[in-house]
């Protein structure tokens, strides 16, 4: 399952805009994007197997680059 907007928006606004793991700047509408100027992903800290809910803490911004390290 994936997260819900709101709770991709609200860890949006928590994170700053920012990657959480290397605080690079983000851009909004690159989200989900492999390439491209501030590419990010929203990551669950928890995975949606180990029963990881859709809420703001368990999602965590991350920049594409970061992101690829969590698999
Ligand atoms: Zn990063």
């Amino acid at each position: 399952m994936a997260f819900s907007e709101t709770t991709v928006v609200t860890a949006w606004k928590n994170a700053g805009g920012k990657c959480e793991r290397c605080g690079k700047s983000l851009v909004w509408e690159n989200r989900g994007r492999e390439t491209g100027y501030g590419a990010w992903e929203a990551h669950h800290a928890t995975s949606v197997q180990s029963s990881g809910g859709d809420y703001p803490s368990n999602c965590k911004i991350l920049c594409w680059s970061c992101h690829k390290k969590t698999f």
